[in-house]
């Protein structure tokens, strides 16, 4: 190969060569420039992972020193937490599941003495087990085994009901324990030795209390009779003495002794009842009674204050409401006497009205409603609801002014509670009281009171009354058995009346202002009417010496009962009167005297029957006991025995036992009143079943004994009232 040749091969070497080496350039270039990029996100990458880590160490850092005070807490609590058990008196231990103690407070341990088998690790029924070895716990009457098995089936129980143990140095224990969820048992021990000897010294003082109080019940009983017996002495000497001719001193003096006596009775009656109550001692008597007698009664014997104070005393016992139940007649008096009485206490003018409504269920028990609505001073109304709780009364200066215990009306409603009823009031300050109550009584009487027989010329009556609501009272009465009736508010308006029509019966008021029921009688016969008249007054004996009253077809004493006034009208006959007549309207044609027998050994009251009495046109004869009843009951035939209970020899119950026994064979009966010492309201069947007909208590009152006289005397004797004695 020439040279030139091989300088052209190799200028063509040398330019490939060239051209490689630039190829090679442009590659390494390419090469260091991506080396370039890499490396910069490289680096860019490691900041951010730098910063990421820091954030990372910072976050480590909070977390820890968070942990750190956690714990720290947790720490403290837990100090306080144990700290608190070891400090409280009770005993606190922790069981786990299996009953193992896990963790026990100073005081759990404590009643082990320093045991060291107790502690942390011990199975419960190991514990119970060195409760009994160790004699910590008396297990009273149970054996060791037998109390651990009690305790064991106790500790299984899901919610173990709270044990009172006694341990060996008389502390009581009381055991509360509690499991959880996970069946972890928290124990709890109450030292209550202190509440378990307060109870027992309560329950010793309780009973001491009850023996006290049933002491002092009978105490009360008893001071009560014995006192009413002397008090008849002094009450009865005191009417009598009243009745003697006194200058204004004695008088006032004697006034003051009576009203003393009356006050002290009643009090002494409140106190027994209110003690009886308290104790759970009172019980009801039921026994067949009148309930509208009993209520006439009441009236009777709050009569002579009601006068004293012009007040009129008012009965609306709805007319075919039946009058005989079954309940305790004692009671049912003391209440309406309460309620009654505290009406005419609290009114100075105007009436006291006692309504009786009810429905009688067929052959079933009647509910009675029984209100009592006085025109008094009332009770203000923020008073009202405390007015049945005891030693209540509204405004003391008020009650300082009438007098009283403030236990009546509370005795009232808890009597009535005892006979299942209901009390209530409604009042206003000076708008007049309106006390009511509801009871339900069994009846006696099959059907309602048969609808009285009156005579075919009775239709037309005139009603003369001053008060409105009596007024109102009896022309519903009379309206309801069918008579037609017209009422006038006073004499002259009723003469007015008979000017323009004719009546069948006048039925006139006693007292009225101006012409009175006795000038109306004379005027009517003046003007020549022979009219049958018929005079209601609150005091018959005053009427008594009156000529008009010959002119009278019959007198009636106010508030009528229903079946006096229908007796009156079923018993008119219609002819009318002659005019004038003098005596021949006496309702009584016997002229002998009414024979009464006393058995009372007492020689005092012997004297106030005797002088209260006096004054009566009968014949009394004195028994000293119930012997000498019995005798003077076939020697003396008796048309009224008055029969004291406590006697010597024979007591009042045997005699008139004896003397029911005679009767049988001779087939009369003679009333028999008792005359008791008890408390008016005591109740005592056996009276009844002695076979005396009513209990008078004492101290005797002269109105109530002569107004009982003059109810019983028998037809074919004279009249046995004083003035009748005095006109015969
Ligand atoms: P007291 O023996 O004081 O009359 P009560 O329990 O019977 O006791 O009555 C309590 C009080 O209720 C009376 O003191 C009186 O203030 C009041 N009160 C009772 N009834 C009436 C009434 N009809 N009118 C006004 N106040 C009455």
């Amino acid at each position: 190969m020439s040279l030139a040749e091989r300088l052209v091969q190799e200028r063509q070497a040398r330019r490939a060569a060239e051209r490689a080496l630039a190829q090679k350039q442009s590659e390494l270039a390419e090469a260091h420039r991506q080396l370039g990029h890499r490396a910069q996100a490289l680096s860019e990458e490691i900041v951010e992972t730098r910063a990421e880590v820091a954030t990372v160490r910072d976050e480590n850092q909070r977390v820890k020193s968070d942990l750190s005070a956690a714990h720290h807490k947790i720490a403290v609590a837990e100090r306080r937490l144990w700290h608190s058990v070891q400090t409280i008196t009770d005993g606190f231990a922790f069981f786990d599941a299996a009953g193992t103690l896990c963790l026990a407070n100073k005081a759990y341990l404590s009643i082990f003495d320093g045991l060291v088998d107790i502690a942390p690790g011990v199975a419960y029924p190991t514990i119970l087990q060195v409760m009994t070895d160790e004699g910590i716990v008396d297990t009273g009457g149970l054996t060791a085994g037998e109390w651990q098995d009690m305790m064991i089936d106790r500790w299984r129980m899901d919610i173990p009901p709270p044990v009172t143990i006694r341990l060996w140095n008389d502390q009581y224990v009381r055991l509360v324990d509690r499991r959880n969820a996970a069946g972890d048992m928290v124990s709890v021990g109450q030292n209550i030795t202190h509440s378990v000897l307060t109870e027992a010294g309560l329950t010793e003082a309780r009973a001491a209390a009850e023996t006290a109080s049933r002491a002092k019940s009978a105490f009360l009983a008893n001071m009560s009779h014995e006192i009413r017996t002397p008090m008849n002495g002094v009450v009865g000497m005191a009417d009598l003495l009243a009745e003697t001719g006194l200058d204004e001193d004695q008088r006032l003096y004697v006034d003051t002794i009576r009203k003393s006596g009356d006050a002290l009775l009643t009090i002494i009656g409140d106190v027994l009842d209110y003690s009886k109550i308290e104790a759970d001692r009172l019980d009801l008597h039921p026994e067949p009674f009148d309930l509208e007698r009993c209520i006439h009664d009441v009236m009777m014997l709050l009569e002579p204050l009601a006068r004293e104070k012009g007040l009129t005393l008012l009965v609306d016992y709805d007319l075919f409401m039946p009058s005989r139940f079954v309940g305790d007649p004692g009671r049912v008096r003391q209440v309406l006497t309460n309620l009654m009485g505290n009406a005419v206490k609290f009114t100075d003018a105007g009436h006291v009205l006692v309504r009786v409504t009810g429905a009688p269920q067929a052959g079933g028990p009647s509910q009675i409603t029984i209100t009592v609505e006085d025109t008094g001073i009332g009770i203000p109304a923020d008073q009202l609801d405390r007015i049945f709780g005891e030693f209540n009364q509204v405004q003391a200066a008020r009650s300082r002014r009438f007098g009283g215990t403030g236990l009546g009306l509370a005795i009232s409603h808890r009597l009535i509670g005892l006979m299942g009823g209901e009390m209530w009031v409604t009042s206003g300050e000076g708008s007049g009281s309106c006390f009511g109550l509801r009871i339900t009584l069994p009846r006696t009487e099959d059907a309602r009171p048969p609808r009285p027989m009156l005579p075919n010329g009775l239709r037309r009556v005139l009603v003369v009354d001053d008060v409105p609501t009596n007024l109102t009272i009896l022309e519903r009465q009379l309206t309801q058995l069918g008579l037609e009736v017209s009422c006038c508010a006073n004499g002259p308006s009723a003469l007015e009346a008979m000017d323009a029509q004719d009546f069948d019966l006048v039925l006139t008021d006693h007292h009225m202002p101006g012409m009175d029921g006795l000038a109306l009688t004379q005027a009517i016969r003046a003007r020549g009417s022979g009219v049958p008249i018929v005079m209601i007054s609150s005091n018959p004996g005053h009427a008594g010496r009156d000529p008009a009253r010959a002119h009278l077809h019959a007198l009636l004493q106010k508030p009528v009962p229903r079946r006096d006034l229908i007796a009156m009208l079923e018993g008119m006959d219609q002819t009318p009167r002659a005019v004038p007549a003098p005596n021949a309207a006496s309702v009584r044609t016997g002229t002998r005297q009414m024979r009464v027998l006393a058995a009372e050994d007492n020689k005092t009251n012997q004297l106030v029957l005797q002088k209260m009495l006096a004054p009566m046109n009968i014949v009394l004869k004195i028994a000293q006991n119930g012997e000498e009843a019995v005798a003077a009951y076939d020697s003396f035939h008796p048309d009224l025995i008055f029969m004291d209970i406590s006697m010597p020899r024979m007591d009042g119950k045997d005699a008139a036992r004896a003397i029911r026994a005679r009767e049988a064979t001779l087939g009369r009966r003679v009333p028999i009143l008792a005359l008791t010492a008890n408390s008016p309201d005591a109740g005592d069947p056996e009276l009844a079943q002695a076979g005396l007909d009513a209990a008078l208590s004492k101290p005797l009152r002269k109105e109530v004994l002569m107004n009982r006289i003059a109810a019983l005397c028998p037809h074919d004797a004279a009249s046995p009232l004083p003035d009748a004695a005095s006109r015969a």
